[in-house]
């Protein structure tokens, strides 16, 4: 037997539907605050990640899916849904269009990790991305729409923490101050972190390793060294949450994974799910458009981990009603029986209605149990009698009634 490679995972027709169920969510949540979806390609030109997602990231220093196609051309799997949107946003000219541009995105994301309870290799993204506009009120609207997609799918216990980390002009003062916090704690810094320490300081706030976040807790404030402009952009984003009723916690150890975010930062967080806890994470990125060789485009976005939604639904007992039940069955007792039962079937498929019939050549008893099992909602046997008189009897599965019904009357019936 071969099995499924490590950190990936089949869904299966059992759960399939919760897929459906959250990506329809995700759709819904997008359309109504007037995204359309944008779709860009599984994988890009390796630079487009160590330009867009940064080369002191975890994501591009040992997570990215890269190899070399046969025509020798650097190529990788994308490890998140932002770089390549922001690629197509720049390649198509889109800021020449309608601004802002309110992109959405469902996709597979590619990260070499330990694979763990919600940490796979090949995992999910529902990811928004809304470009042209610079003021916090899209800022507010972004977060606002994450927290309604979240509420739509039936996650209500978490925490929205946000944060600011600057603009360029007041990030480089504090990148300073941690520089010199971090250079008097250099020891205790993990290999990779020592070597951010002089690429991008910030990058140590976001390390795992259990001795760099003990190292963490001290460090330097970013919301003490912000100049008085992000700071008012944080101000109105919160004032703008509070208008909502969206509670939050500003929480300054948010710096999130990327290179390109700038000022606005979020995260929502669940304590239902362990360790991976991050269910959603996003922010600003005004410098990424320009960085991938476009205008001046700033940027807000967030990516939701589809698969972590999944566990919390899965924890917290959330109940989701499979759509995809057969909802009439058709029980034929012969040969002649069987021809009747499959012009019925496609009859009522014409009308929409989900209906099946005997493939197996099971007896009516087998056939009830595979009914069952399928979900069926109607079940109506057809024997000779039923051929002869044209009126069947349904059986309601559900409340255990039987109604007589005529061949022709069928499809009202079961509407
Ligand atoms: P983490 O801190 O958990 O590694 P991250 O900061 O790397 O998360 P992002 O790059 O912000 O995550 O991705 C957005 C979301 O995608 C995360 O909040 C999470 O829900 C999900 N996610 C990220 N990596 C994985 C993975 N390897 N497997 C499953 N989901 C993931
Ligand atoms: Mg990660």
């Amino acid at each position: 037997m071969i099995n499924v490679p490590k950190g990936t995972k089949d869904v299966l027709p059992q759960d399939s539907y919760k897929w459906q169920f959250v990506e329809n969510k995700a759709r819904e949540t997008a359309k109504v605050f007037g995204a359309s979806e944008i779709r860009t390609p599984t994988f890009e030109h390796t630079e487009v990640f160590l330009r867009g997602v940064g080369e002191t990231t975890d994501i591009v220093n040992k997570e990215m899916y890269t190899f070399n196609d046969k025509g020798g051309r650097s190529i990788t799997l994308k490890p998140e849904g932002t770089a390549g949107v922001a690629r197509a946003f720049v390649e198509n000219g889109l800021s020449n269009s309608v601004l802002p541009a309110k992109l959405f995105y469902i996709t597979q994301c590619f990260r070499y990790e330990r694979p763990q309870a919600g940490r796979l290799r090949e995992f999910h993204q529902f990811g928004v991305e809304f470009l042209g506009a610079k003021n916090a009120d899209i800022d507010a609207e972004v977060i606002i729409l994450a927290k309604t997609f979240l509420e739509s799918v039936g996650i209500e216990n978490v925490v929205l923490y946000i944060n600011s980390i600057g603009c360029k002009e007041c990030r480089k003062k504090y990148e300073q101050a941690l520089k010199e916090y971090f250079n008097s704690n250099y020891d205790g810094l993990c290999a990779l972190c020592k070597d951010r320490l002089n690429k991008n300081p910030l990058r140590i706030l976001d390390c795992k390793n259990d001795d760099c976040k003990k190292i963490n807790e001290g460090a330097p404030k970013i919301l003490d060294y912000i100049c008085e402009d992000c700071s008012n952009h944080l101000e109105t984003v919160k004032k703008l949450l509070d208008v909502a009723n969206v509670s939050y916690k500003i929480n300054p150890n948010i710096v999130r994974g990327l290179d390109y975010y700038t000022r606005t930062v979020f995260e929502f967080v669940s304590e239902n799910i362990g360790a991976q806890g991050t269910v959603c994470g996003g922010g600003r990125y005004d410098g990424l458009i320009a960085e991938l060789g476009g205008q001046d485009v700033p940027g807000i976005g967030f990516a939701v981990g589809i698969e972590r939604i999944l566990m919390l639904l899965e924890n917290t007992n959330k109940q989701i009603e499979n759509p995809n039940k057969v909802k009439v069955y058709l029980a034929p007792m012969g040969e002649n029986e069987l021809v009747k039962a499959f012009e019925l079937t496609a009859k009522l498929r014409k009308e929409g209605i989900s209906a099946d019939f005997d493939h197996m050549g099971r007896g009516i008893k087998a056939q009830f149990k595979y009914a069952d099992k399928i979900g069926a909602k109607f079940v109506a046997v057809i024997g000779s009698n039923e051929l002869a008189s044209g009126v069947v009897r349904v059986k309601n599965m559900q409340e255990g009634t039987e109604t007589d019904v005529a061949f022709d009357d069928l499809i009202e019936f079961v509407k």
